[in-house]
């Protein structure tokens, strides 16, 4: 293992743990920072903690966290292969979506964590993280219906990626359809994989 990219997420979780930079430190029980391998090949990025998250300060725990592992197995992936972290790192209220005041204040965490990993494939997950990467990567969204299940190759940071946005894992516990695109997007993630060579 990098030590060093260890030790700068490790201090990224730190502050984000003790962080106040917006008002939802407020009502969180747990910061979740986001966790995973520092040396992975593909990093995921999500919109933000919900109920289980926020009391277990984990990402993606929960009916979504369970989906996402099925998913992560149809890429053939495992979640100690792969980061995972989100745009906010608080709970917002009732999951409501996040607010632009909350995105600017937590999202230099996330670029940090961006910068440390140096991933080479970035796969996005839902509305929010893809509109943030694109902007990062100067890709015109349109939202992520018209988005999703695409590649593309993009500077993100000065880092040369590939950006994969799909559905939020959530939206396939409630709808068959969405369940089915998002597992057809992870089996295209995995052909992905293997022809960049970043299968472990
Ligand atoms: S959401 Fe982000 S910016 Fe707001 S308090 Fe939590 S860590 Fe800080």
């Amino acid at each position: 293992m990098d030590l060093s990219k260890a030790a700068v997420l490790d201090a990224i979780a730190s502050e984000v743990r003790a962080c106040k930079k917006c008002g939802l430190w407020r009502n969180r029980k747990n910061a979740v920072p986001g966790e995973g391998d520092p040396n992975a090949k593909v990093m995921f990025v999500g919109e933000a903690p919900g109920y289980w998250e926020d009391v277990k300060g984990e990402p993606f725990v929960g009916a979504a966290g369970k989906f996402l592992d099925t998913l992560l197995a149809e890429a053939g992936l495992l979640r100690s292969q792969v980061f995972i972290g989100n745009v906010l790192k608080c709970r917002p209220p009732g999951n409501r979506e996040p607010a632009p005041a909350e995105i600017e204040a937590c999202t230099p965490f996330l670029e940090r964590q961006i910068m440390a990993i140096k991933p080479k494939l970035v796969v996005t997950l839902g509305n929010y993280s893809t509109a943030y990467i694109f902007t990062k990567a100067g890709i015109p969204f349109r939202g992520i219906t018209e988005a999703r299940g695409k590649f593309y190759q993009a500077n993100v940071l000065g880092l040369a990626v590939v950006v994969f946005p799909t559905l939020h894992p959530a939206a396939g516990l409630y709808s068959a359809k969405y369940k089915q695109l998002l597992i057809e997007d992870f089996r295209l993630l995995k052909a992905k994989i293997l022809d960049l060579g970043l299968a472990v």
